[in-house]
């Protein structure tokens, strides 16, 4: 089971609140359906399902319930694959090492500091033995004092240094396996492009750039047509080699207009065109269309065609009082009407 995308349908509904109730009760349902606890991670997972805001979520679920399981265990393993992106299970490792990584280093440190100690202490008491006259035997015996506690000092700080020159490596593999967590937190695994989580901070950061420096910036909603004739003739796998070949186009031709992309979820790609007002940015965003829709798509494996794959985009400029959400709600609206007048085309936002 898969349904559309929770943003055209809400468009279709008579108003957005009776769709999110009847959201509400389907989640609901299957809470009591599956005898699922109704908890936050259990009812915000089974609204992305009932709205299909994530498809690999969706198949994911529509898998568990066709084979007859769906408890609180195998929820949580979705959401781990599904939704979290980075786990927390990885993330509490990583805070993990952290942790040892800074006990190990204060434990160094403390030997270190206790060495320098006793070193002082035995440069204090030689000192204070050289004055008063000494005996050569006292004297020989003094210096061989000293030359031990430096020998002692000297190989504490090599040890020193050795466990220091480990931290740091151990530091620089630590802050390069964080910053992999956190491109993975915001990375779409199917195109490489930037998920929803990392799509709406990419909005909002341009929204902000936008009101400090009182440049214009738009934004386009994506959605490729008909995507489902193409699952159902071509099946999913080579559906999902489309999405690839979409995402890049996008990302090729976003590069041109200095903007980014992301995709939103299923065949929904969102696009930012920075400093552009929204006719400007509605046709440049219609010369992506035209050349995607020029193009026959071939099966890269025996060269057959996969015909043309067009998309359909609502393009809108944000306004100062926008969130994210307002924003992308006015490009739906745009969306829409691109789809009734007939997709393959892309119609600005007039409000
Ligand atoms: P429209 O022109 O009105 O947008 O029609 P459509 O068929 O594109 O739209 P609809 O919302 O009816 O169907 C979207 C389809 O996209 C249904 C869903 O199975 C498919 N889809 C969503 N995500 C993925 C994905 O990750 N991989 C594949 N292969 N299909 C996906
Ligand atoms: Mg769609
Ligand atoms: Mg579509």
């Amino acid at each position: 089971m898969t349904m559309a995308s929770g943003l055209l349908v809400a468009a279709e509904e008579a108003s957005a609140s009776t769709a999110a109730l009847a959201w509400f009760d389907q989640v609901r349902a299957h809470c009591v359906m599956h005898d699922l606890p109704p908890e936050p991670p259990v009812y915000d997972l089974l609204w992305r399902y009932v709205r299909d805001e994530n498809h690999d979520l969706s198949l994911a679920v529509d898998r568990a319930i066709a084979a007859g399981g769906f408890d609180l265990p195998a929820l949580m393993d979705m959401r781990v694959k599904h939704i979290d992106g980075i786990t927390t299970g990885e993330v509490a490792s990583l805070v993990e090492v952290v942790h040892d990584q800074a006990r190990a280093l204060t434990e160094t440190i403390e030997v270190g500091q206790t060495n320098l100690a006793k070193y002082d202490r035995a440069l204090g008491e030689g000192s204070s033995a050289l004055s008063t006259p000494l005996e050569a035997a006292a004297l020989a015996e003094l210096l061989e004092n000293l030359g031990q506690a430096t020998n002692t000092m000297q190989e504490a700080n090599a040890r020193l240094a050795a466990d220091l020159a480990v931290a740091v490596t151990e530091a620089r593999t630590l802050s390069v396996k964080l910053g992999a967590a956190q491109r993975a937190a915001v990375t779409d695994q199917l195109t490489g492009l930037l998920n929803r989580r990392g799509t709406f901070q990419l909005i909002e950061q341009h929204q902000r750039e936008a009101r400090r420096s009182g440049q214009p910036v738009s934004l386009a909603l994506i959605d490729i047509d008909n995507f489902k004739r193409v699952n159902d003739r071509f099946g999913h796998a080579l559906g999902d080699d489309v999405l690839r070949f979409v995402a890049q186009h996008l990302a090729d031709h976003a590069e041109l207009f200095g903007g980014s992309v992301g995709r939103l979820g299923g065949e929904e790609f969102v696009t930012i065109i920075p400093g552009k007002p929204v006719q400007l940015a509605a046709s440049m965003v219609d010369q992506v269309r035209a050349k995607l829709a020029s193009q026959v798509i071939r099966n890269a494996v025996d060269g057959s065609s996969l015909g043309r794959v067009s998309f359909s985009a609502g393009v809108a400029a944000d306004k100062a009082d926008d969130t994210a959400s307002t924003l992308l709600e006015r490009a739906d609206k745009a969306l829409y009407t691109a789809k009734r007048m007939g997709r393959d085309r892309v119609v600005p936002d007039r409000n």
